[in-house]
């Protein structure tokens, strides 16, 4: 169901060769993390697979069919932004609902999925209050309920949790883990934050400068890091 594979993605912008060609394969179901330092190209990766970006060359295959040139809302992945992006005028209730309502759905069934995605996210005793009213960690996680209704292949966050103070974060970090583990669909999460990319991935992606360095599970990056940029990001011997 929730696949993703890159086969000699690039990405150019002008002169500059952000993604010079990346393969890569990502398991229905896995919880997989892209690592590595600002401006190594995380977040033009991940919006090359949401279609917020057109590749330069390569192929997107997306539930094992060639995705590459389809619009993002035809590859059924859901990106939850850094910013949260919600309606401030409407409340918890019809921000879950939006895409729904956009998509015509009836009523009940509308209300069927906001009720079951409030319960998953335990947000079922503000969803009549407005985004002001909730704390950063209840906006994040209205920001997924937005996304969950529409039951995507894959959920994308990039740096969900930056904006989040320290307590929190790691809070939110357990949230989400707790998430993939009930919903079992497939993840995609960005960030430059080394300790998060070791508690929450199946799988590690370590890119530098457009490159991937090393894929592995957290405890093969940090037995067998490959090189040493590897090893001193991951903060591991060799
Ligand atoms: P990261 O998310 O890892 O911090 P980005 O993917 O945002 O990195 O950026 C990688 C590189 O691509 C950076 O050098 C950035 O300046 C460049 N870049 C990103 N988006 C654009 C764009 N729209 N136009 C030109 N350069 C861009
Ligand atoms: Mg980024």
């Amino acid at each position: 169901m929730g696949s993703i594979v890159l086969k000699k993605v690039s990405k150019v912008f002008g002169e500059a060769k952000v993604i010079p060609s990346i393969d890569l394969d990502i398991n229905d179901g896995e919880f997989v993390v892209f690592v590595g330092p600002s401006g190594c190209g995380k977040s033009t990766l991940l919006r090359l697979i949401a279609g917020l970006e057109d590749v330069s060359s390569g192929q997107i295959l997306i539930d094992g069919k060639d995705g590459t040139n389809l619009a993002p809302s035809e590859r059924r992945l859901a990106m939850v932004f850094q910013s949260y992006a919600l309606y401030p005028h409407m409340s918890v209730r019809k921000n879950i609902a939006f895409p729904l309502k956009m998509a015509n759905l009836p009523q009940a069934e509308i209300d069927k999925k906001v009720a079951e995605a409030a319960r998953v996210l335990n947000l079922t005793d503000y969803l009549e209050r407005k985004p002001r009213q909730l704390s950063g960690g209840q906006r994040q996680r209205v920001a997924i309920g937005r996304a969950i209704v529409r039951q995507p292949v894959a959920f994308l966050f990039d740096e969900p949790l930056s904006n989040l103070d320290a307590a929190l974060r790691v809070n939110m970090r357990l949230e989400i883990s707790e998430l993939h583990n009930q919903l079992k669909t497939t993840m995609i999460y960005v960030t430059h934050d080394q300790v998060e990319a070791m508690t929450m991935a199946d799988k590690i992606v370590v890119l530098n400068r457009g490159n991937v360095e090393q894929v592995g599970s957290p405890l093969e990056l940090y037995r067998s890091p490959q090189n040493l940029f590897v090893a001193g990001f991951i903060g591991s011997p060799k």
